[in-house]
């Protein structure tokens, strides 16, 4: 029996995480594949409960379901649920449907690969979706010195930060002005938790105002160079995109499904390869 995995939401524009873990199903051998259903608000309910079968080993959700599903599921893992997205499913060998969030530790295992630790950091998050949410949860919970969120709409900025705020030192800024002056001067590690570089030019904070020992973590990786990577380079500040932290979050969903662990090695090559034959 070929085993199911599959991506929902809508719209689905990139087929990354489809080619990692089909190249990691091939490479231990494991007859199974990632699909990806593009599905209407009405068709989620269906869905989860075909991915109840036992020919599935689990899903992924994106936008705009990483809240929806939670009541679709029998269990919510506890960071997920203060993270407030579940972007992972895996189903258990009794049937029951487990939802857990992969863009935490994702992030983190990116973030400590560049050689930058994050317990003691100061770090600038931009951005309060929930990117944003799973980001400050693991600097929070890996012991970050204090985290600044800095958000356009600052409300959403003070809710992440209050509804964390037990976890560790956080709080909230606007995205500009002499605050966000302040934290970036103090700042170890800025982020980009927005959609900025992606969906819109610009940067979501000056690299300038950084320390030159800070690093900067871009969540975006299409493009795969950002204004904002771009103008850290410039500046010989050690920075990274998003596409380590996407393989490291599917690393980490295949092991849950599968049981098997290092399939990273061949989701980056056949990411490589497929950006050499399809840069689309
Ligand atoms: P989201 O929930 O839609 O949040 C978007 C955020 O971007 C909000 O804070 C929003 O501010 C801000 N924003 C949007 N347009 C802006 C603009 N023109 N100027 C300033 N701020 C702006 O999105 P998300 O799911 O958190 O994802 C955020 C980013 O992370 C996306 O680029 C996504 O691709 C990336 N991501 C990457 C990975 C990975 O593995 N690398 C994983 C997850 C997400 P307001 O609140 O003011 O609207």
């Amino acid at each position: 029996m070929t085993r199911k995995v599959a991506l929902v939401g809508k719209p689905l524009r990139r087929r990354h995480s489809q080619v990692m873990h089909n190249a990691a199903f091939a490479h231990f051998g494991i007859d199974a594949r990632y699909e990806l259903r593009e599905l209407d608000p009405g068709e989620l309910e269906g869905f989860v409960r075909e991915a109840r079968g036992s020919d599935w080993l689990g899903f992924q959700v994106t936008a705009p379901y990483k809240e929806a599903v939670v009541s679709h599921l029998d269990r919510v893992e506890e960071a997920a649920s203060r993270i407030g997205a579940v972007n992972s499913v895996v189903r258990e060998a009794d049937g029951s449907l487990v939802g857990f969030n992969t863009d935490a530790p994702g992030f983190a295992a990116a973030v400590e690969e560049m050689g930058r630790p994050i317990a003691g950091a100061r770090a600038l998050v931009a951005g309060a979706g929930g990117a944003a949410r799973a980001v400050c949860w693991a600097l929070l919970t890996g012991g970050a010195g204090e985290v600044v969120v800095a958000n356009r709409t600052i409300s959403r900025a003070e809710a992440l930060a209050d509804s964390l705020g037990d976890l560790g030192r956080i709080r909230a800024i606007g995205a500009g002005g002499p605050d966000l002056d302040e934290a970036l001067a103090g700042a170890h590690l800025a982020v980009n938790a927005t959609t900025v570089g992606m969906t819109s030019d610009g940067v979501p904070f000056p690299v300038a105002l950084l320390p030159p020992e800070a690093a900067v973590f871009d969540l975006v990786y299409v493009p795969p160079v950002t204004p904002l990577v771009a103008a850290a380079r410039e500046r010989g500040l050690t920075v990274r995109n998003g596409l380590e932290m996407l393989v490291h979050q599917a690393e980490i969903a295949f092991r849950r499904w599968t049981g098997r662990s290092s399939s990273d090695a061949a989701m980056r090559r056949a990411l490589e390869e497929w950006d050499r034959s399809d840069p689309a």
